[in-house]
């Protein structure tokens, strides 16, 4: 298999009159090393489907098919997406092994295989909503490395009380265990972003809940960081009809009602909702 280098980036984006759209996030990756690692990172087995969302011209894409079973992309650009094809044929030992999608990730709610491992360079105005998603219709996704801008990748991984930490965290740690995984050089990409990028890796755990439980913590931590200087007790007070009210259920789930939620894990924010459940609320 031979990855794509900087002479073939050029050359694909000239053969298509490729001016890449900042809207939708396209900086393409010169650099089969760093395609590898992440591939490597992210614990790609033999058997694996891997998942990537915006596979661009494809530097990712074919590291991915060397190592997994088999790779499912979904790109919104058609003409990437229609490209695609014809430069794994041209670079992939077997590139039978390839599922192209056009569509946009999230509108998308299943896939014609389940894959088990996601890997990708996201388009950086929608990543934490992608990120998001693939976690929630994808129950199969074990594993998975992500590249998003720094100061998205420090949200992704970050722990209560510290200034990143946020609906992103939270929310990601619903599904999974997040980590950052390593800086990414801004030379490695065409065009070179404004900004640095950063790898986050995820392996998934256990949801703490149902679906019910899930909509009631979000909508929770939603309203919690909406004003995230207030305590809690003030924040949630529409929630309940009042900060009485709000203290009295913070009370009866055991969380301190003059904490802000940027002190609470997401398994409080659980205790909250069930307790909620629990009174019939
Ligand atoms: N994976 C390639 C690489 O690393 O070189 C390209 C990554 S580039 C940062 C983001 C890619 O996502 C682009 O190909 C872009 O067209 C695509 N994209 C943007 N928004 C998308 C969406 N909502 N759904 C699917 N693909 C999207």
């Amino acid at each position: 298999m031979s990855l794509l280098g900087a002479a073939e980036i050029r050359e694909l984006a000239e053969a298509l009159d490729l001016k890449p759209s900042k809207s939708l996030g396209q900086n393409f990756v010169h650099d089969g090393n760093t395609c590898r690692k992440i591939v490597r990172t992210a614990g790609v087995r033999e058997d694996d489907i891997a998942l990537e969302i915006g596979p661009g011209l494809g530097s990712l894409t074919l590291a991915m098919m060397e190592q997994a079973a088999h790779v499912v992309v979904v790109e919104i650009d058609k003409r990437l997406a229609d490209q695609l094809p014809i430069t794994v044929a041209k670079h992939a030992d077997d590139p039978s092994k390839l599922t192209v999608i056009n569509r946009d990730a999230l509108q998308i709610d299943s896939l014609p295989v389940d894959p088990t491992v996601l890997i990708a360079n996201l388009p950086y105005n929608v990543s934490v909503p992608v990120f998001l998603h693939m976690l929630e219709i994808f129950p199969t996704l074990r594993t998975g490395v992500v590249m998003v801008q720094a100061e998205v990748a420090d949200r992704l991984a970050a722990k209560p009380s510290t200034k990143e930490y946020g609906v992103p965290s939270v929310k990601a740690a619903w599904w999974a265990d997040v980590s950052g995984a390593g800086v990414v050089s801004r030379q490695i990409f065409w065009p070179v972003p404004n900004v640095e990028s950063k790898l986050v890796a995820f392996t998934r755990r256990q949801t703490p809940g149902d679906e019910a439980l899930r909509k009631r913590v979000f909508a929770i931590i939603d309203l919690a960081f909406a004003q995230r200087r207030k305590m809690l007790r003030s924040a949630l007070s529409s929630r309940y009809g009042g900060s009485a009210a709000a203290e009295s259920v913070l009370s009866g789930a055991g969380i301190d009602a003059t904490l802000r939620g940027e002190a609470l894990e997401i398994g409080a924010f659980c205790a909250i909702a069930a307790y909620e459940i629990a009174i019939g609320s």
